[in-house]
């Protein structure tokens, strides 16, 4: 199901708001914008939200979430934003991260040494898995 959003600032309280040249015109409450139904955009699923903010907290920068969700960098520091996410210091932890489909992931914790000395967190992806792993900074 698509919900309906401002294209310009993503929000979804929106009302309609006459019709111009047949086309349902559309009002954003939030940012004062007016639309015509073409220009609807899409929300994103917060499903994508969620994941990103998770990211943002485990000390991933703006851009290598644009690289795993697929959206854009502006986007995401948009909702750091909006969802007040204050992200506390790490400290001499370090996240990496990696993508699996299901069988790069079995093979990958078959491993025993891989698991060793590190703390991780697997959490769906989309149709993938995403390995988020902790390893103490060696001095
Ligand atoms: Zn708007």
């Amino acid at each position: 199901m698509e919900i309906l959003a401002c294209p310009k600032c993503q929000n979804n309280n929106i009302v309609k708001s006459g019709v111009i040249n047949n086309k349902q015109r559309y009002l954003c409450k939030k940012c004062n914008y007016y639309f015509t139904v073409n220009k609807l955009g899409k929300k994103i699923d917060n499903y994508y939200i969620i994941k990103a903010m998770q990211l943002y907290l485990e000390g991933l920068s703006y851009r290598e979430i644009e690289r795993i969700i697929g959206v854009s960098h502006v986007t995401v520091s948009n909702w750091v934003k909006e969802y007040k996410i204050k992200k506390p210091p790490h400290g001499d932890y370090h996240p990496t991260y990696k993508i699996f489909n299901h069988l790069e992931l079995v093979e990958y914790v078959k491993n025993k040494s891989l698991l060793s000395g590190a703390g991780m967190v697997i959490t769906e992806l989309g149709d993938k898995f995403m390995l988020i792993k902790w390893e103490r900074f060696k001095d």
